[in-house]
């Protein structure tokens, strides 16, 4: 099962910390391996005033379930130092790593939802999304990703662009 996977952080050293994520995702046994990985954007925050964020998308082949997956997922968000009992809804963190889409799966559990619940709207998900699978269509909605980014970018224009590289500031 090829799952879509959002990053996000704005604290520390946000793109280490994307690079150890996707290090590590790739060496976990229920992971087949990582096939692809959008540019990096910088983006504006949802939720409290705080520094923008930066924001990847990437391509995860899963062999093993997607509980275990998420799982995974939180325990390297924890190993990047977030710590989601002190932290406010939305609010500033090093390391966010979301299921956005896994191919046409719906499904609806306490612990999961896919696809995920705010992505056919959030312009900092779908842009970087739309790098990777932008003919992937929303199992809910009907709509491509590609479709939705340029929605969403259409709605605000403003909230989301290419990061410039450390090196280039
Ligand atoms: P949002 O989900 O709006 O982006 P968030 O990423 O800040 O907010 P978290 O604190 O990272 O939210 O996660 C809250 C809960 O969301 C987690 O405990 C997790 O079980 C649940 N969850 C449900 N569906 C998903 C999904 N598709 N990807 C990641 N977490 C999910
Ligand atoms: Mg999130
Ligand atoms: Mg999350």
């Amino acid at each position: 099962m090829r799952v879509l996977l959002g990053l996000g952080g704005n604290t520390g050293e946000v793109r280490r910390a994307f690079a150890r994520a996707l290090g590590e995702l790739g060496a976990w046994p229920g992971v087949d391996r990582v096939v692809g990985a959008s540019a990096l954007y910088r983006t504006r925050a949802v939720g409290p005033e705080q520094p923008d964020f930066l924001n990847m998308a990437a391509l995860v082949v899963v062999s093993g379930s997607l509980l275990g997956f998420l799982e995974l997922c939180q325990e390297l968000e924890r190993g990047a130092g977030r710590d989601r009992g002190g932290e406010s809804r939305w609010g500033p963190r090093p390391l966010d790593l979301d299921l956005l889409l896994a191919e046409e799966a719906v499904h609806r559990g306490p612990r999961l939802t896919l696809p995920h619940s705010h992505f056919h709207e959030r312009a900092f998900a779908l842009v970087p999304a739309a790098e990777l699978v932008p003919g992937w269509s929303h199992p809910l909605l009907g709509r491509t990703v590609g479709e939705l980014a340029a929605e969403a970018l259409a709605r605000d224009p403003g909230a989301v662009e290419r990061a410039a590289r450390p090196d280039h500031p």
